[in-house]
């Protein structure tokens, strides 16, 4: 019989979900708009504490596409974009007619090389004559970036910077909430994101005024008028009364969702660091704070002598989902054209790494599976490096 699967990041329902749906229908709020939507709004401009402005929408690429939309991004424009990160980061540069500029990671972080940007804006200003639109830095797999570095960088060049929150709620750089540095920030409430709305994302703005723009767009761009005027092309990217109201449920308990997953790393920690060439990705020091919303390991396969498809596979054969790293947008067939500063970071974590299950309705029976099947792995290959190692330890002594 095969064991039951094990996902790698399933939503986990609250049991206060239905409720807020079920007066949506008993008031006959099962539209675009609605109480659910404003409550929403409010718990998460109240979790995210700095005075913010959110709207809710239909997905985290709509709260890009808005946001660069706002910043003026349009054809013949370069956005710059961190290379490691998920295909919607930088699709919307694409749908403005503009073009991205990827930036390589640096190795502590796993996000945008502060170096490498500074390096960037310098060259397209000498090779284009203007400056790049706005800069996407991305706080990966929860890790928060360099925000105080990129910040400076992107102020000294008047370059506006939306942070691609979307994996990274509850996250915490220097105390401060991801999503609250950048002029504008993206959330997803995909369905295997910190939260849920079964669907749906939000724009964080600081200003009322960017708040209501945003709802403009969102809502097809309607003239201030009776009957329906447009003068501006909008788009239909409001989140729903039904899934907001999902996502109300679960904010309730958005504490215990990352403290979940910050056990589940903890937990992985500890199990995983005595074995050799396997290193578990963790904060770099006290500045940051990830929720660790998926914990990601990097397996050095001359020493452990698998590779992180052998472990993807075993884990398959096991009913274990896991998955690989992103693999950077520069190596992407859409994006081959791109410019790339690069040092080859991204692709090297692309080529070793692997998202360990990380939901918080994972059970610690569901976790001593997973472990079980890195050790029984780690076991049964010899780790000729690390044997070599201690041959000359105890020849040595
Ligand atoms: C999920 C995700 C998005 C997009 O969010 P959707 O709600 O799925 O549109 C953007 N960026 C990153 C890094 C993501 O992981």
């Amino acid at each position: 019989m095969k064991s039951k699967k094990i996902w790698l990041s399933l939503a986990r329902m609250t049991g206060h979900e239905q409720g807020f749906i079920n007066e949506a229908f008993d008031t006959n709020w099962v539209v675009p708009l609605g109480p659910n939507v404003n409550g929403f709004e409010q718990d998460l401009e109240l979790y995210l504490n700095e005075n913010v402005h959110v709207v809710a929408l239909s997905s985290g690429t709509a709260a890009i596409h808005l946001g660069l939309l706002q910043l003026g991004v349009g054809p013949g424009d370069e956005v710059i974009c961190q290379s490691f990160t998920f295909v919607a980061s930088a699709n919307p540069i694409r749908y403005l007619g503009a073009s991205p500029v990827f930036i390589d990671s640096e190795i502590e972080t796993w996000n945008m090389s502060p170096d490498l940007l500074r390096i960037a804006i310098k060259d397209r200003i000498k090779l284009t004559g203007k400056k790049p639109k706005a800069i996407i830095p991305v706080h990966l797999y929860g890790m928060p970036a360099r925000m105080d570095e990129i910040m400076a960088i992107a102020n000294e060049y008047g370059i506006p910077v939306l942070e691609d929150a979307a994996e990274a709620l509850g996250s915490e750089y220097k105390g401060r909430k991801c999503g609250t540095f950048g002029k504008f920030a993206c959330l997803s409430f995909n369905g295997n994101k910190m939260i849920t709305t079964s669907g749906g994302g939000a724009l964080i703005c600081h200003t009322e005024k960017e708040a209501e723009t945003t709802l403009y767009y969102a809502t097809q761009a309607r003239d201030d008028t009776h009957y329906y005027q447009h003068s501006n092309i909008g788009y239909n990217y409001r989140m729903s009364n039904i899934c907001a109201g999902i996502g109300r449920g679960q904010m309730i308990e958005v504490e215990q969702f990352v403290s979940r997953r910050r056990a589940i790393h903890d937990f992985y920690m500890k199990e995983l660091s005595l074995i050799d060439g396997i290193t578990v990705f963790d904060n770099p020091s006290s500045d940051f704070n990830s929720n660790h919303w998926l914990t990601c390991i990097l397996i050095d396969s001359e020493v452990t002598g698998f590779t992180n498809k052998d472990l993807f596979l075993k884990m398959k054969e096991e009913n274990i989902e896991t998955r690989p790293l992103w693999k950077a947008m520069h190596m992407q067939p859409i994006f081959e054209d791109a410019p790339f500063y690069g040092d080859g970071t991204s692709s090297d974590l692309f080529r070793k790494g692997l998202c360990l299950p990380s939901g918080a309705s994972l059970s610690d029976w569901d976790l001593r599976r997973v472990v079980g099947v890195i050790k029984d792995l780690a076991r049964y290959n010899t780790p000729i490096r690390s044997l070599s190692k201690i041959e000359k330890e105890i020849g040595g002594s």
